[in-house]
């Protein structure tokens, strides 16, 4: 394992526990001194792929739906350049409402 401030190889275990899902340990860089908490666990390949695939295609749908929202914005900014009183009497609407 690298050290994730300077990239050396060389660090040491400075303590290691068993929680509940994964191995816990303290890390200790070599070089620079640098100490972090790693959580170590077995994946079977199979459920990693899994988790990669249902973790792509969340990514997707959220890309998906960001241009969506995009267009939506895009659509909704035309629309009230050419009539911005009309913009303004929805704001008043809505305020009515909230009250
Ligand atoms: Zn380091």
């Amino acid at each position: 394992m690298n050290c994730p401030v300077c990239g050396c190889s060389e660090t040491s275990v400075t303590d290691s526990r068993p929680t509940r899902h994964a191995v816990k340990r303290r890390r200790k860089c070599l070089q620079c001194d640098f100490v972090w908490t790693t959580y170590e666990t077995t994946v079977n390949t199979s459920d990693f792929n899994r988790i990669v695939s249902s973790a792509r295609a969340r990514l997707e749908k959220a890309i998906k739906d960001m241009g969506v929202i995009r267009d939506y914005l895009e659509g909704m900014d035309l629309e009230t350049r050419d009539d911005e009183d009309e913009m303004e009497s929805e704001l008043l609407i809505c305020s009515d409402k909230c009250r």
